[in-house]
């Protein structure tokens, strides 16, 4: 009696010390969140969060070893228990090994690939999470409620998983991915009737059962297969008709349905750090969603329920028109006269690495009594934020970045509009032609500066695929090459 009352009161101890671990983690990953938000905080952040989720996995660590007090004397429950943290430790030890490789060998433009991925990991785990409840039967603990958040987790985490999948073989621009299917919405919508039927059917197969494990009846056992089924297509059928410039709204979607996926995942193992962490991540990237829509002029439904560039588009209809080059040193002369540049960059910035050599460059012209202004676009880049990064890395002022907003109604007294390696941004079918996948998205008007110059390789598309008419503008020049050797080539003109 004396070793069972010792034994209790062990286990109120440890469990106030884990409520307390798990307390320290939440308030970890809020402020975590919090300096993400800054450029110049946000490793600081990133370093705040991963304390955060180790303070979290030490809990749980500690939780399992709460099991062997109250059957100290079962040496088989030992056993399993130090199973248990093996595999926990080599599950750790792959992961950590694999994501420091992976995150250290990834390029910088390669990043919103691996955040994809990410994104599809997480939801994968959930949906393991829950998968593994249901077949150890250990999911319902008495109610309706676990029931349904654990369909819930196998819907969202099996659409957050291929979905991501999806986005990252479109945005590593895999064949298979590459074009927009157009899936209509009533297939959507039947799939996601038939898939509630599935969470319907796991929840009523538990409710016609009065034991423990009854998620594993009949009804119960096809529920989940349905739900997981349905949804895994689901995600699939949504990604794959989404295309052109909308593609990170949609990491920005699935990253929040990832987050919902942990929220969840946490009601049916009574995790309350995942409940949290899992919403902060889900509301965090509801709110980017939404953000991201207002800034790409999208209605939120629209996104995942109408074909963008559906209709034909009038811009094949004209006569073809080959764009006019210029060399570098043409270019000088005529930037050398320039009163006013506004600079626009793009992905191809990124690409090149060319952020220091704009930052000269931009030094040059002002030596030379020329105001510089740089036009930032949301989505310029492949990820929120990509061309401040960058521009801040090579220390340009940060009054200088202006949005589109600000910038396109000066743009008409703009003597030369120079567009580094950015294509979709610039692309003037955003305005004028109703079939373009871009049709509706803001752009910076760089048509209408005085002249224009385009750095670029080649003939390239950008990540929508479809031709810039800009390019071909009377008032536009292109200057081939790459974007960091031929700005570095206007520096030493201008030096010279
Ligand atoms: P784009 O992808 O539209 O165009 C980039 C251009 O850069 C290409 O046309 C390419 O042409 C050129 N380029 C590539 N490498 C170099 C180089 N070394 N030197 C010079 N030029 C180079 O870029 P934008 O920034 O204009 O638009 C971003 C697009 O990406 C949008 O469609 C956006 O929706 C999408 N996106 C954005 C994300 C975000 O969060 N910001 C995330 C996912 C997608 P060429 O090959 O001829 O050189």
């Amino acid at each position: 009696m004396k070793d069972l009352l010792n034994d209790i009161t062990s286990i109120n101890v440890i469990n106030t010390i884990c409520i307390i671990m798990y307390i320290a983690a939440s308030i970890f990953f809020i402020l975590g969140i919090k300096k993400l938000g800054k450029a110049n905080t946000a490793r600081k952040g990133n370093l705040l969060s991963s304390v955060g989720m180790g303070i979290a996995v030490l809990a749980v660590l500690i939780e399992i070893a709460t099991w062997s007090i109250v059957t100290k004397s079962g040496g088989r429950r030992v056993g399993v228990i130090l199973l248990s943290y093996g595999l926990a430790v080599l599950a750790m030890a792959a992961g950590g090994i694999i994501g420091f490789i992976w995150a250290r060998k990834v390029a910088m433009t390669g990043m919103p690939e691996l955040v994809a991925l990410f994104n599809g990991f997480g939801g994968l785990a959930s949906f393991l999470v829950a998968l593994s409840q249901f077949c150890s039967g250990k999911a319902v603990t008495n109610d309706a409620f676990s029931a349904i958040t654990l369909g819930l987790t196998i819907a969202i985490g099996a659409i957050a998983f291929t979905g991501s999948i999806v986005a990252w073989g479109k945005l590593s621009g895999k064949q298979m991915f590459k074009k927009n299917m157009p899936i209509p919405n009533w297939v959507n919508g039947i799939l996601c009737g038939v898939g509630l039927l599935g969470i319907i059917f796991y929840a009523c197969g538990y409710a016609s059962s009065s034991k423990r494990a009854a998620g594993a009846s009949a009804l119960g056992i096809i529920g989940v297969i349905l739900t997981a089924v349905v949804f895994l297509v689901l995600g699939f059928t949504l990604v794959i008709k989404i295309g052109g410039g909308d593609m990170p709204v949609i990491i920005s979607f699935l990253n929040a349905l990832s987050g919902l996926a942990a929220a969840f995942a946490g009601f049916p193992i009574q995790n309350t750090v995942l409940i949290v962490s899992g919403c902060l991540v889900g509301a965090s990237g509801l709110i980017l969603t939404l953000i991201m829509c207002k800034a790409m002029n999208r209605k939120f439904f629209d996104l995942l329920f109408k074909s963008f560039g559906a209709k034909k588009s009038t811009a094949a209809a004209g006569e073809h028109k080959e764009p006019k080059a210029m060399s570098v040193e043409d270019a000088f002369l005529i930037l050398e006269a320039a009163k006013n540049v506004v600079i626009i960059p793009g992905y191809g910035m990124a690409v090149a690495q060319a952020q220091h050599a704009v930052k000269e460059l931009c030094d040059v012209l002002e030596e030379n009594g020329c105001e510089v202004n740089f036009a930032i676009h949301p989505v310029a880049g492949r990820m929120p934020g990509h061309m401040n990064v960058l521009l801040a890395e090579a220390n340009v002022p940060y009054e200088q970045l202006k949005t589109s907003d600000d910038i396109n109604p000066q743009m008409s007294n703009v003597d030369v509009a120079i567009v580094i390696g950015a294509n979709d941004v610039v692309n003037p079918a955003a305005i004028d032609d109703p079939g373009s996948p871009l049709y509706g998205m803001p752009i910076v008007n760089a048509f209408e500066a005085r002249t224009v110059f385009v750095l670029k390789r080649g003939k390239g598309t950008g990540f929508s695929g479809i031709e810039n008419p800009l390019f071909t503008n009377e008032n536009t020049v292109m200057i081939y090459g790459d974007a960091k050797q031929t700005v570095s080539q206007l520096v030493v003109e201008f030096e010279n």
